[in-house]
C-alpha cells in the first residue's frame, strides 16, 4: 500500500504543495540558480582551512551564539560599500538569507498575519510565508515587470499586510526598484498598519545603481537583507545577513534557534570576508558578462528585461518550457521560473555564456 505525504496528518496549508526545486542536473553548462561560476581563489581556500582547523579545536563548546565577530566584519563591509554607517548592533546573520527571511516572518508574520510581494518575484518569500503560517498576498507588477507605485500602494491599503517584500534587483526579472518606489511603499505600509518592509538585496553588488541601505536612517520598520551566496561566490557556505534598527536585531533573537550559526560557518565566513576585495573583482567581470548577454540576446532578436543582477530574463517563447528543454538538449541548463513566455539565464564564465548564446542562436534559427 502506498503511503504519501497527504496520508500523514500534515498541516492543511502544506497539502498538495511541492517543495522549492530548481533541478540539480548534471549538464556541462549550469546557468540556472544564479550562482557565481568562479570557484573561490586558492589563497582563500587555504585561509578557510586554517580558520576551520582553529575552530575545530573548540568544537566541544557551542559557538558564539550572537556571532559578534562575524557581525562586526559584515557591518564593516556594509559601511564600506553601502554608503551608510552600519554597526554590529544593526546586523544579524543566519544560514543563508532564506533563514534571515524565515526569522523575520516568524517574528513579524505568523498565523493571523499576512505578507505581500510583487510578483513575479523570489518564490521563497511566498513559500517561507506559508511555512510560517503567514498568509500570502500576491501584489501586482506591470507588463514590463516594474512595480507600478499607484497599484502597489492600493494593494497595501486594501490588504494591510504585516510584512512587505521588495526585491531589488528583482529575481527572476533582473530589474532594480528605484529608491523613490521603496520610499512610497514604506510610507503606504506605515499608514496602513504599520508593517515591516523587507528590501531583499541578494543581488545588489551586481547593480548599476546603489544599495538602499541609506534609507534605514530614521526608518525602524525597514530591513535590508543580503547574502554571501552570490557576489561572494559562496552559495555552499550558507550565510545571509540583514541590516536594520537594533530593535529588529533584538526582535529576531526571540525566534532564532540557539547556536544556529555553527562555529565552522562563522570561521569560513570570516575567512571569506578577509578576501572581500579579491572576491568583488569577479563581480566586475560578471557585470560585464551580464551586459554582454543582454546586448547579444537583443541582437539575436529576443525581448530582454533590463538587468541589474547576475542573470537575465529573456523571451518571448510561445512555450517557455519547451524552449527550456531544447536549450537543455544542447547541454545548457537555464531556468524556467514559470513566468509566461520567458526564461532566465545566469551570467557564467565567458565560455559558458558563449555556449549558451550558441544554443539560443540555433533555437532562434529553427523557430524562424
Ligand atoms: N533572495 C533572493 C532574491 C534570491 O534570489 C535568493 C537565492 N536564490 C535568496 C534570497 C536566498 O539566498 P541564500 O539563502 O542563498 O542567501
Amino acid at each position: 500500500m502506498s503511503f504519501e505525504i497527504d496520508d500523514l496528518p500534515v498541516r492543511d496549508e502544506l497539502r498538495g504543495k511541492s517543495p522549492y526545486g530548481a533541478p540539480q542536473l548534471d549538464v556541462p553548462v549550469r546557468l540556472n540558480t544564479n550562482e557565481n561560476p568562479y570557484p573561490l581563489p586558492e589563497p582563500l581556500v587555504e585561509r578557510i582551512a586554517e580558520r576551520v582547523r582553529e575552530a575545530a579545536r573548540g568544537l566541544n563548546r557551542y559557538p558564539d551564539r550572537d556571532a559578534v565577530e562575524l557581525r562586526t566584519r559584515l557591518a564593516e563591509y556594509l559601511t564600506k560599500t553601502g554608503g551608510h554607517r552600519v554597526g554590529v548592533e544593526n546586523v544579524w546573520a543566519a544560514n543563508g538569507s532564506n533563514e534571515v527571511i524565515q526569522q523575520l516572518l516568524q517574528t513579524f508574520g505568523g498565523p493571523g498575519r499576512t505578507a505581500i510581494g510583487f510578483e513575479p518575484s523570489y518564490s521563497m518569500h511566498a513559500l517561507i510565508s506559508r511555512g510560517t503560517g503567514t498568509g500570502w498576498i500576491s501584489g501586482p507588477r506591470d507588463e514590463d515587470f516594474t512595480i507600478d507605485v499607484g497599484a502597489a500602494e492600493k494593494a497595501i491599503a486594501e490588504h494591510r499586510p504585516d510584512v512587505v517584500f521588495i526585491t531589488t534587483p528583482n529575481n527572476p526579472t533582473g530589474n532594480a526598484v528605484p529608491a523613490r518606489t521603496v520610499l512610497a511603499l514604506y510610507e503606504a505600509a506605515q499608514a496602513a498598519r504599520p508593517s515591516m518592509v523587507v528590501v531583499d538585496e541578494a543581488y545588489i553588488e551586481f547593480s548599476h545603481g546603489d544599495s538602499l541601505l541609506p534609507l534605514l536612517e530614521g526608518r525602524p520598520n525597514l530591513v535590508v537583507s543580503r547574502t554571501m551566496s552570490k557576489a561572494f561566490g559562496a552559495a555552499g557556505l550558507r550565510l545571509g545577513y540583514l541590516a536594520a534598527h537594533p530593535a529588529v536585531v533584538d526582535a529576531v533573537q526571540l525566534v532564532r534557534l540557539p547556536y544556529h550559526l555553527s562555529a565552522i560557518t562563522q570561521a569560513t565566513a570570516l575567512a571569506a570576508l578577509e578576501h572581500t576585495d579579491t572576491l568583488l573583482k569577479y563581480v566586475e567581470q560578471l557585470k560585464s558578462e551580464r551586459d554582454r548577454l543582454v546586448a547579444e540576446l537583443r541582437a539575436i532578436g529576443f525581448e530582454v528585461t533590463a538587468s541589474d543582477a547576475n542573470f537575465v530574463q529573456f523571451g518571448r517563447f510561445e512555450d517557455a518550457h519547451a524552449a527550456w528543454r531544447e536549450i537543455l538538449e544542447r547541454g545548457v541548463l537555464v531556468r524556467d521560473n514559470g513566468v509566461p513566455g520567458r526564461l532566465r539565464v545566469t551570467a557564467g564564465t565567458p565560455e559558458e555564456n558563449d555556449a549558451f548564446l550558441d544554443a539560443v542562436r540555433e533555437l532562434k534559427k529553427e523557430q524562424s
